[in-house]
């Protein structure tokens, strides 16, 4: 039975008296987010009777959390921060991309088994592309040939991207963490399925500035504070064909792309990127194709 027989199963059972399915974002915070809005939208546009909900976990209820997932009206979900590495354990099978990275952002629930995948990855290229940074390929997948990719951040997201970025094949990848030894572990996976060179770092004035540098903000810092890993000195270093993209969308301007933007450089927030992962997301809760410019115009 395909996954959308499931769940239209699921919704036509009368003795199970389940009227509407149930998926939910579990991260601690989660307030920020706009992943209900976007997805909500989707679910109503699509015709499925589902609710999305923000389901705020401390690290000492994340088990009882997941076993939750088991109930009969529950699609799944969606992980962010500080959760996308701590669920792995308890999942059931994981998508070969995931393992890779080591991250998972997306759960889905299906005849109680639990199937984690990462859709971050593939969001941020699509995002990237979006935004005119680098070329689509015949077989559909984003090139970032010539590019040099200076990451922010070791963490979940930031496994996503290193991967993601080294996917596409950019020339270079520099990734500067708070704890170095992050950064170096996370250096040492992506050189497994990489050929160029990778440094890691912990100072920001190490860095050398490379001509089409893509930097990309993996981390939480700038979304409560005007402050940026990339100090305005450094960043000031870069070409005006640098792009700095920063994953953070609530606040829509950070500290970063507003210094970027003085500077004159491209810039963009996690907007994008919060779209095409959600998209993605969605298909695999649903079976359904995105409603992909009804999600965008929620988020505009
Ligand atoms: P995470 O796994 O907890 O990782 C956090 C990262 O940020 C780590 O590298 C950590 O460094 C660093 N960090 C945290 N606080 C710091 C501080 N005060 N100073 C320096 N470094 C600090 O979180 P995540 O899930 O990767 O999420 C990271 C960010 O990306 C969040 O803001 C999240 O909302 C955003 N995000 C957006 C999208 C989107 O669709 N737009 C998707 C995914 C994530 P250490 O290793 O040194 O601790």
């Amino acid at each position: 039975m395909s996954r959308n027989e499931h769940l239209l199963q699921a919704l036509q059972a009368p003795s199970e008296a389940i009227t509407s399915m149930r998926v939910g974002l579990i991260g601690d915070p989660v307030a920020h987010s706009f992943s209900p809005r976007l997805q909500q939208a989707a679910f109503d546009a699509s015709g499925i009777a589902a609710r999305y909900e923000l389901w705020r976990t401390p690290a000492s209820k994340l088990l009882e959390r997941i076993h939750s997932l088991c109930e009969k009206n529950c699609l799944g979900a969606n992980v962010t921060i500080p959760y996308k590495q701590a669920v792995i354990p308890f999942l059931d099978k994981i998508d070969p991309l995931a393992v890779r990275i080591g991250a998972v952002n997306t759960i889905v629930q299906q005849d109680d088994y639990l199937y984690g995948y990462n859709t971050d990855a593939p969001g941020l290229l699509r995002a990237l592309e979006e935004q005119g940074i680098g070329t689509l390929r015949q077989d559909g997948q984003v090139s970032l040939k010539g590019y040099t990719a200076i990451l922010l951040g070791a963490g979940g997201a930031a496994r996503g991207a290193a991967f993601a970025l080294a996917s596409a094949g950019v020339e270079r990848l520099i990734i500067l963490n708070r704890h170095l030894e992050r950064a170096q572990l996370l250096a040492a996976d992506v050189q497994h399925s990489y050929d160029g060179p990778i440094f890691s770092l912990n100072d920001p004035s190490f860095l050398i500035p490379h001509s089409s540098s893509i930097i990309v903000n993996a981390t939480p810092v700038g979304m409560h504070e005007d402050i940026s890993l990339l100090p305005p000195e450094v960043l000031a270093h870069f070409d005006s064909d640098t792009f700095v993209y920063d994953m953070i969308y609530n606040p829509a301007q950070t500290y970063l792309l507003c210094q970027a933007r003085i500077m004159g450089l491209r810039n963009a927030n996690g907007l994008s990127m919060l779209l095409h992962q959600g998209a993605l997301a969605f298909t695999l809760w649903t079976g359904e194709p995105a409603p992909l410019d009804i999600m965008r115009a929620t988020l505009l």
